[in-house]
């Protein structure tokens, strides 16, 4: 009889057994441990954010309050100083990602494989059933082996990245105990564009840019942050991290010059035009710092020659122009899908689940960690951050039980 049972041998799943130490059974369907961690971050585990824990909560779409119980428990410090103290030294890039200073994801994943000593560690495991009697759990796989805890901790990840071992068994075995699942959907994913035009522009990445994303006309959402054009449509931070918010047939309206808006920039540019006539419009242009491309790419939708001068820019133009510039317009295809989307939005409902235990409202001694719940958060070491402070709470949870039984 082992005093836990971990379901998937990800992030969550090493962390959580390694923290209760001993007489854990670790159970993997795929042939090796940890496949997602060690491709986190290209490579290099990008395995926290630097910055005061507070900062964080908000980063976890509408589920600040939930996260915030155990990402005080075990912060983003926690885990530095953790991987300090087992001998991996982090190093803070400039916009606050940590990583291990080798910049080696193994070097992450050895370290969680080897402080479960203790522990076993089963791979290739295809598990059957999963009942409960008499307060105990009873896993079977399919060599009909039988094994048995009093705490079982469903560690399973989301579903997105299948070819890593992605499956949704965690939500089975969650409805099995009468769990509601969130429909899950990819999130921390590109957006491919209706319009081919801007994709011609693939590889231009711009630094926040302001974007207001539009459903049946209404404005659901403002955001800011870094853009790279694609050869799709769109990617970087500020589209990964809203894609939990964007859905097919939204519109995104790009704000090319943040400090202006449609009708500032309509304004300095009836001036600018009266005052620079001569010059030509691409030089004018030029002042705003944005790529030469993208400029080129305007006076095309315009049907425009890129030698105009200001002056022979008519008001129809020039309003079109203040339009592409502040409000460029890009209509929503469809989200990348879950074969390449980062991580799961949905899974467990986090209302059936205590935020300090990650315990099971429902099933006394079942514990949900890490991504299988309805929790994603955005790029940056969020996610493996959650997967770490989920899996400590629950273990701490186990740990106390086992002292009082
Ligand atoms: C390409 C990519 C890059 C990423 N980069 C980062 C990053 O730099 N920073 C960051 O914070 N996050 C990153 N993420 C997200 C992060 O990796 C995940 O959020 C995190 O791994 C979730 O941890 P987890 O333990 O919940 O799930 P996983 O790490 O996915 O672990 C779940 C485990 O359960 C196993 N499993 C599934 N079904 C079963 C079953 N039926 N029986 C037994 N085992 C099962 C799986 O094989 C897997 O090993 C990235 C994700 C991807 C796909």
């Amino acid at each position: 009889m082992y005093n836990a049972i971990v379901i998937g041998g990800g992030v969550a799943g090493l962390f959580v057994a390694q923290h209760i130490r001993k007489n854990v059974l670790v159970l993997e369907k795929n042939n090796s441990l940890g496949q997602k961690l060690l491709v986190s971050g290209s490579g290099q585990c990008n395995f926290t954010h630097n910055g005061y824990i507070k900062e964080f909560f908000n980063k976890y779409g509408d589920k600040q309050n939930f996260v915030k119980k155990c990402l005080n428990a075990f912060s983003n410090q926690d885990s530095i100083r953790f991987f300090n103290d087992n001998g991996i030294n982090s190093i803070i890039t400039e916009n606050g990602k940590v990583f291990p200073k080798s910049l080696n994801s193994e070097d992450i994943l050895n370290i969680l494989i080897k402080l479960n000593r203790l522990n076993t560690l089963k791979t290739n495991i295809d598990i059957k059933k999963v009942t409960f009697l008499d307060d105990i759990f009873c896993i079977v796989d399919n060599n009909n082996n039988q094994y048995f805890s009093k705490n079982l901790v469903i560690a399973t990840g989301g579903i997105t990245y299948p070819k890593l071992g992605a499956s949704s068994f965690g939500y089975v075995i969650a409805k099995q105990f009468g769990h509601t699942i969130i429909e899950p959907r990819p999130a921390l994913t590109n957006i491919i564009s209706k319009q081919r035009a801007i994709t011609t522009l693939a590889g231009i990445s711009f630094k926040q840019l302001k974007i207001e994303i539009y459903r049946n006309n209404n404005k659901v959402l403002d955001c800011i942050g870094d853009l790279i054009i694609t050869h799709k449509g769109l990617s970087g931070p500020v589209i990964l991290d809203n894609s939990r918010n964007i859905k097919p047939n939204d519109t995104l309206n790009i704000n090319f010059l943040p400090k202006f808006n449609y009708e500032s920039l309509h304004d300095k540019l009836v001036n600018d035009f009266h005052k620079f006539g001569s010059l030509k419009l691409l030089s004018y242009l030029k002042m705003f710092d944005l790529p030469k491309s993208l400029l080129e790419h305007f006076c095309e939708q315009l049907n425009i020659s890129k030698n105009f001068c200001c002056a022979q820019i008519i008001k129809s133009h020039r309003k079109e122009l203040c339009k592409l510039l502040t409000m460029y317009p890009i209509e929503v295809d469809n989200l990348g899908g879950l074969n390449i989307a980062m991580v799961t939005h949905g899974g467990v409902c986090t209302k059936e689940i205590y935020s300090s235990t990650f315990e099971s409202k429902i099933q006394k001694n079942l514990y949900f960690i890490g991504e299988v719940l309805d929790i994603d958060g955005n790029t940056g070491g969020y996610n493996i951050q959650f997967a770490f402070s989920s899996a400590f709470s629950s273990g701490r949870k186990i740990i106390e039980n086992s002292i009082h039984c």
